[in-house]
């Protein structure tokens, strides 16, 4: 029987981290090959390529990182790969995943995994994430679906994908949703059918500098105006509740709002941003008529790295609002 071919790429992370003295705890060492040889059965499932692109802690993957990834992602499709797992660190999943599902266009799956345990550490989860990957991005079943991550033979859409915990194994959920699906004996089980693709952003023209700002109890919205100062292009805002500021931001919105798109999304962990409820000065319907636009369900970190494609993208200050609701009507 002929494997399907997966190309595995590793970009860093806790996934493939060693001891380091100096440094005084594990810095990312390990290639995408031995990632791959740590992995008990994996050339049994599948046909393996293994490249080593990046060895970063993911705090310091950037979308420019994440755009050569992707291109690196789409060469091994076109030349015959059926699935493509990325391994990386787990702080930034969340918003790489969603970043990388912005752009890919392939009906191949993209999956992105790490650990939470090093390598060396008792229980490290690293070859058994991995090989979940590989049956994910191997399965018939997954194509269409872009990119998803798998932790702890868990699938999650990228789109609503969150790390909830530090440190445990089981760190990832999709509080809105739930998973998409399981990994169960070798095999990727989905409880929902595939849903449609975030529409293409356009291609990346530049790099653009877009702030996310967390509000909090006596936030008069100064820092704001600093973040407009410095001349960054935008500015996302986890807002308290379902989206909303206090009097002293709220008043500062529309001179933020005539320099840069801001966009208000909420800082609770989970559920929209609400857009026709409350009234008071500081809430979504002040913010909206000020100029600001809701985030709906995306959180702060996605919303960000929307904004920064639409921007980065070339889409005008001014037609931002109109690309932000385009974008979430074209979703299911
Ligand atoms: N907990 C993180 C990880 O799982 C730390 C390092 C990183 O994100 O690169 O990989």
């Amino acid at each position: 029987m002929t494997l399907p071919r997966i190309a595995i790429a590793s970009l860093g992370g806790t996934i493939s981290m060693t001891p380091d003295a100096a440094a005084g705890g594990v810095v990312p060492r390990l290639s995408a090959e031995q990632l791959a040889a740590s992995v008990p059965g994996l050339s049994e499932v599948a046909n393996i390529s293994a490249e080593s692109l990046f060895q970063l802690p993911s705090a310091s993957l950037s979308f420019p990182n994440l755009l050569a990834a992707l291109a690196w992602a789409e060469r091994q499709v076109d030349a015959g790969a059926a699935g493509v797992v990325l391994t990386q660190g787990t702080d930034s999943i969340e918003e790489s995943a969603f970043f990388l599902d912005l752009y890919w266009q392939r009906e191949a799956p993209l999956i992105v995994t790490g650990a939470m345990r090093a390598p060396q550490s008792a229980g490290a989860e690293g070859p058994a994430n991995l090989l979940s990957a590989v049956l994910a991005a191997r399965s018939k079943d997954s194509r269409g679906r872009g990119v998803m991550v798998v932790m702890n033979d868990t699938i999650h859409a990228a789109r609503w994908v969150r790390k909830r915990h530090t440190l445990t194994v089981q760190a990832f959920e999709s509080p809105e949703t739930g998973p998409l699906g399981v990994i169960v004996e070798g095999i990727a089980h989905y409880f929902h059918p595939a849903g449609t693709r975030p529409p293409a952003l356009p291609p990346v023209s530049g790099d653009v500098r877009v702030a996310l700002l967390e509000t909090y109890m006596g936030d008069d919205g100064q820092i704001a105006e600093l973040v407009r100062a410095a001349g960054y292009q935008g500015l996302v805002i986890g807002g308290f509740g379902a989206g909303h500021l206090s009097f002293g931001f709220a008043e500062r919105m529309e001179a933020l709002c005539a320099d840069m798109p801001v966009i208000i999304a909420t800082r609770t962990g989970a559920g929209p941003t609400t857009s026709a409820t409350y009234g008071y000065i500081g809430s979504e319907v002040d913010l909206a008529r000020r100029g600001a636009i809701m985030a709906g369900w995306l959180c702060p970190r996605k919303a960000r790295a929307l904004l920064w494609g639409m921007l980065a993208g070339g889409i005008g200050r001014c037609d931002i609002a109109r690309a932000w609701k385009d974008w979430h009507q074209n979703l299911r």
